[in-house]
């Protein structure tokens, strides 16, 4: 089994999305300070070969190492699932501590429009993803599974932003995709709570809390989910893919560069050591007498 061999040490990892994918990250930001100290790494993992990271430092002081992919570590070949759990046994094998991810989302909350930001705090799980864990060895308590101190940072950041409307909560609800939902599907998923719907924050925040990681989103409506508000316009979407790509992208870095390193949230204590052994077995039988 691969050990993590060549796996740099590094504090925090940055998911990309739909919401960034047209830009090559770092660079195209031209950020000063940023340094960019490897491209293209695969490492193997227990599961197979890992989706290709880039390792980059932020201008900050002490400099912040930072792991990223594309559009969540996906992979030819490889089911949506099986992906995330290379990547996210590289981040652990690397030590990661915090994890933030993007993408574009649909709104199932007719509130939203496109072009508003939401920062969620809580998620409903529809997708087929399952057997999605690396390990047997923990329990993984979904209590607050959104970090709040990486959400704080992220909504902080946003809010410096002057064009977008911020929403510091919500419901994400995942779906299988690729294909968007139904009509019938979104009215369901709205009775449900649901405020938006996208196909990555599962198993993401699982594994985040598996490898002991604080764990958020952030997320662009990029159009109406079917059913809500108006037909959606494939250009508005399409303009959005582009032009808005650097604009959230620096909120994001704006993120990453102010968040607190150290703990100021209980996302660690969610994360117990599981009772599910061989040598519990019979533990539980009273004491006679
Ligand atoms: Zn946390």
């Amino acid at each position: 089994m691969p050990r993590g061999e060549g796996i740099p040490q590094v504090p925090l990892a940055f998911i990309g999305g739909s919401g960034t994918f047209s830009l090559d990250l770092p660079e195209d930001l031209g950020l000063e300070g940023v340094e960019v100290l490897g491209r293209d790494l695969v490492y193997p993992t227990p599961f197979g070969p890992s989706p290709a990271f880039k390792l980059f430092s932020l201008p900050t002081d002490p400099p912040r190492l930072v792991l990223t992919v594309k559009m969540h570590g996906r992979m030819p070949g490889v089911s949506w699932g099986e992906a995330s759990k290379r990547l996210f046994w590289v981040l652990g094998q690397a030590g990661v501590k915090k994890v933030i991810a993007e993408g574009g989302v649909g709104s199932i909350n007719p509130l939203l429009d496109p072009l508003d930001i939401v920062v969620p705090a809580d998620y409903i799980d529809f997708s087929l993803r399952r057997d999605v864990h690396l390990s047997e060895d923990y329990l993984l308590i979904m209590r607050q599974p959104l970090c709040p101190s990486l959400r704080a940072a992220l909504v902080a950041a946003a809010k410096e932003a002057p064009l977008n409307r911020v929403f510091d909560r919500g419901v994400y609800l995942v779906t299988e995709g690729r294909h968007f939902e139904s009509e019938a599907e979104i009215r369901v998923f709205r009775q449900w709570g649901a405020d938006i719907v996208g196909q990555t924050l599962c198993p993401e925040v699982y594994l985040a809390r598996e490898i002991g990681a604080c764990y958020a989103g952030i997320y662009l409506v990029v159009n109406y989910a079917e059913g809500v508000v108006k037909p959606w316009e494939h250009k508005v979407l399409k303009d959005i893919f582009f032009e808005q790509a650097e604009p959230f992208a620096r909120i994001i870095f704006r993120a990453l560069m102010d968040l607190p390193l150290e703990d100021g949230c209980a996302c660690r204590d969610l994360r117990k050591d599981t009772l599910l052994r061989p040598e519990n077995i019979g533990r539980g039988k009273r004491s006679s007498g």
